[in-house]
């Protein structure tokens, strides 16, 4: 190379000159370079690997890098021109070459473990020393007739670019990753070996001095060129070792790509089987059928959570290849087999046998009846899926157990007493005789007002069990709705069974029902209808059993009575009444009259009471114990009464001051409409005093206990209105009555009064309520006083008050006059009996008027 650089020209005061061939010069950077690439690739693999590979990129790499030191150096020196031939001590060359090396492998090291500043520094301060290191030791081992020195200025600035350029190179080297940002470090390395190098040189003053021979050495010009070929090749070994393997990386990455990708597929399988596994089971658990599976050699591959509920079969106990034998003596040990082991195994081979899917119903040991759909399978398998019906059928059964029976009593409805009915008759046709009974509660309603619906209920269930109980076998007792109940009395001699039948009943209800501990009695009333004669059809025997309940309800309730032909009229007629009554109001068709009350003890007029009568346009007058209970049943009651009180008071008001109005109130008109404020407005209306009015009840208002009727007992009480107990002594006669509320006035029932002079109860009756009114303060009245003989009795008992034809009848407004002037006037004082003799009403009664 001809052309030599300034700056690489070096001289000294007192040394020869030298300069240094730039091709050379460059050829070492170029080796440093490439090196220190080659190096710095490896450390990237060194940084990735572990135990004898991450060893064998360490030794790569320091070598490398090592080697570049040293083989740069020594192309440098080659470059060198300088006017003394030189030669190379072997050892000190072979120990330039171990330092290069050795810093090199403690520096990488250094910076392997770790990016921190510290190691950085601390490798590149390192690598920056070895680079130095090998320069001195392998100018050390320059030989030639002369001696070498160092400036030590220059000197120390070597060591500060070999490690500042090694430092910055390793910096690099660690943040920048990618090859061409390496090549970037590897250029910076190569100015830390080559720059500490030329500084090096620049430090170094050769002095020739002939009379020193040089040590014979390796000759420099072809170690170098042996040096540079083999550092070379070293390096270019290194870089294509590093091309393999970053090939074998990329490889390795492609598969382990691969097999990820596979692995992933495989895990999507998988997850989808686990799905697809987990969503069987749900299905299979959450099935409200029971589903077994057994193979060709009759053993259970699959089932279901539902299979063991409905068999009772403990889920422990059941595995894949159970036998059908074991499971099977399972189910008989639980009670859900239908039959023996033997049997089912029978059945179910011939099951098996016909090859075909078949259902069945089994009702098992336990009670539970199943429907169990069995499959076969072409090659012995088998599934059967198993339905518990147990409750279904048992809805089933009760369905049509209702619609055939009463849900309350248990008891065949109206439907299955028409068949039954129909049934008897079909018997009467070959010569038989039979009978229908219907039958009412008396009074029911009153119960079920009074005591609430549960109790009716009660009371119902409780009525139902009597009937029964006096009826036989053969009969069929019923129930048709409400109170009301039907009995087919079958293979009867003749109407005298069924008497004896309604007598059985009417007595047995004689006797109280007991109600959560409460006493109640009630009556029943019934109406026989007897096939042939009565009907020859269900329904015209029903309908005349019904008719002469109808009659035997309004005339004799509490009995019974048998369905006569003319009944049929007897009813039609009282429609007919029903229907004119609903106009009798508006039509001016109702009047009062009015009966005296006498008081016993100064035999003078105390009052009247107000009683209804009915001028009907076609049949005259209609007697109130006739068209009152119509009235009430079909709530008339409640106006009628309401025009009653209205008139009643306002006729009392024009009476003298001292003579009271009694007014019947109906228990209705203390169920429907508002009693206080009709009384209100009748004493407001009429201005009569309120303690002028006496308002007549019978127990059955009593009867209907509710808070609502004491308290509005109370609240006329309260307003001074007398209030007197009406017929005492015909119905229940509870005393308890007489305790809950204060009566001003018991009205003794006239029956007692009528039999007063024949029978001595009668008589013992009168006193002992006569007693209790005196202990009650409470007056009493004696109704249906006829008689001058009862009258006498009465007063001697301690009656206060008496009534009846013996004084008067009732009679009309326009008649009272009369009686006042009897009763009212000044004469015959305290002698009721004079009275009554001397003026015309009494005397025309006991003539028979
Ligand atoms: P009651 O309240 O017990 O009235 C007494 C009944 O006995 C009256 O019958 C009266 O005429 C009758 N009587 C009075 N003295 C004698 C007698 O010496 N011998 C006989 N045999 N009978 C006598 P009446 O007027 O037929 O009334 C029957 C029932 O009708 C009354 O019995 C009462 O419960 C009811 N009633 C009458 N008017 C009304 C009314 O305005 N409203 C209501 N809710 N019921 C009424
Ligand atoms: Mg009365
Ligand atoms: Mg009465």
């Amino acid at each position: 190379m001809g052309f030599q650089l300034a700056g690489l020209c070096f001289t000294d005061a007192e040394g020869i000159g030298f300069q240094h061939d730039l091709g050379l010069a460059a050829l070492s950077y170029l080796i440093a370079v490439s090196g220190s690439y080659a190096s710095l690739e490896m450390i990237e693999r060194f940084r990735g690997a572990s135990g004898s590979r991450a060893a064998c990129w360490h030794g790569a790499s320091a070598v490398a890098l090592g080697g570049s030191i040293w083989s740069m150096h020594f192309i440098a020196i080659l470059a060198l021109r300088i006017e003394t031939p030189l030669t190379y001590a072997p050892a000190a060359t072979l120990m330039s070459l171990l330092i290069a090396i050795g810093f090199a492998a403690l520096g990488l090291q250094i910076t392997h473990a770790g990016a921190s500043w510290w190691r950085i520094v601390g490798a590149g301060v390192t690598v920056g020393l070895g680079v130095a290191a090998m320069h001195y030791v392998g100018m050390s081992a320059v030989q030639f007739s002369g001696s070498l020195a160092y400036s030590p200025g220059r000197w120390a600035l070597s060591l500060v670019v070999a490690v500042a350029a090694a430092t910055t190179a390793l910096w690099l080297s660690s943040t920048l990753r990618k090859t061409w940002q390496r090549a970037i470090a590897a250029l910076v390395m190569g100015v830390a070996i080559s720059g500490m190098h030329y500084v090096g040189m620049a430090a170094a003053v050769f002095r020739l001095d002939p009379s020193m021979l040089a040590a014979p050495g390796l000759p420099s010009g072809p170690v170098a060129v042996a040096m540079a070929v083999t550092t070379l090749a070293l390096i270019l070994c290194a870089l294509a070792f590093v091309a393999a393997d970053r090939r074998v990386l990329a490889l390795a990455a492609r598969d382990s790509n691969v097999l990820q990708g596979k692995n992933a597929q495989l895990a999507q399988a998988n997850a989808a089987l686990e799905l697809g596994r987990r969503q069987f089971g749900a299905v299979l658990d959450n099935m409200s059928q029971g589903v077994c599976f057994f193979d060709g050699s009759q053993r259970l591959l699959l089932w279901n959570r539902r299979y063991a509920e409905i068999y009772s079969l403990d889920p422990g106990t059941l595995h894949a290849g159970k036998s059908l034998a074991d499971i099977v003596s399972d189910r008989h040990a639980a009670g859900s087999l239908p039959g023996t082991c033997a049997e089912y195994l029978t059945w179910r081979d011939q099951v098996a046998g016909s090859h075909e899917r078949s259902n069945t119903l089994a009702h098992l040991q336990n009670g539970r009846v199943v429907e169990v759909c069995y499959q076969p399978m072409p090659d012995g398998e088998w599934v059967a899926t198993i339905d518990d019906v147990t409750e279904r059928r048992q809805a089933e059964a009760s369905a049509v157990f209702l619609a055939r029976h009463d849900a309350l009593t248990r008891l065949p409805n109206r439907a299955m007493f028409h068949e039954r009915l129909n049934q008897a008759i079909g018997m009467v046709g070959r010569g038989g005789q039979c009978a229908v009974l219907c039958l009412d509660l008396d009074h029911f309603k009153l119960v079920n007002d009074s005591l609430g619906h549960p109790a009716g209920d009660s009371l119902i269930q409780a009525a139902a069990d009597r009937l029964q109980a006096c009826s036989r076998e053969t009969d069929t007792v019923a129930r048709l709705g409400g109170d009301e109940f039907a009995i087919i009395q079958t293979a009867i001699s003749g109407p005298g069974d069924a008497e004896r039948m309604a007598d059985r009943i009417i007595q047995a209800f004689h006797e109280p029902f007991d109600l959560d501990g409460a006493p109640i009695r009630i009556g029943i009333s019934a109406g026989i209808a007897v096939a042939p004669g009565d009907g020859a059809s269900a329904e015209s025997l029903l309908k005349h059993a019904d008719l002469a309940l109808h009659l035997a309800k309004i005339e004799a309730p509490g009995g019974f009575r048998f369905f006569e032909r003319a009944m049929d009229a007897a009813i039609q007629a009282r429609r007919m009444l029903e229907r004119d009554l609903r106009d009798a109001l508006a039509r001016h068709e109702l009047e009062l009259y009015y009966q005296p009350l006498i008081t016993l003890e100064t035999g003078r007029l105390g009052g009247f009471e107000a009683l209804l009568r009915w001028h009907h346009p076609a049949r005259g007058m209609v007697s109130p114990a006739e068209f009152i209970p119509i009235a009430e049943e079909t709530g008339l009651i409640v106006a009628i009464g309401a025009w009653v009180l209205k008139s009643a008071c306002f006729q009392a008001e024009s009476w003298p001051s001292d003579i009271r109005i009694a007014v019947n109130l109906s228990p209705v008109q203390f169920r429907n409409g508002d009693l206080i404020a009709i009384v209100r407005e009748a004493l407001g209306a009429s201005g009569l005093r309120p303690d002028r009015l006496e308002l007549e009840i019978t127990e059955s208002v009593l009867l209907q206990d509710t808070p609502g009727t004491l308290a509005a007992l109370r609240q006329l009480r309260g307003m001074g209105i007398g209030i007197a107990l009406d017929d005492f002594g015909t119905g229940y006669s509870s005393l308890s009555y007489l305790r809950n509320f204060p009566f001003n006035k018991i009205k003794i029932d006239q029956s007692f009064v009528r039999g007063l002079q024949n029978d001595r109860e009668s008589k013992s009756i009168i006193r002992a309520i006569t007693g209790l009114g005196q202990s009650l303060s409470m007056k009493t009245t004696a109704e249906g006083v006829e008689t001058v003989e009862q009258l006498d009795i009465l007063r001697q008992e301690g009656c206060t008050e008496v009534q009846g034809y013996f004084f008067s009848r009732p009679r009309p407004v326009a008649e009272l006059h009369t009686l006042f002037g009897a009763f009212h006037g000044p004469s015959h004082e305290g002698d009721p009996q004079a009275r009554a003799a001397a003026h015309g009403p009494a005397s025309a009664v006991l003539a028979g008027q």
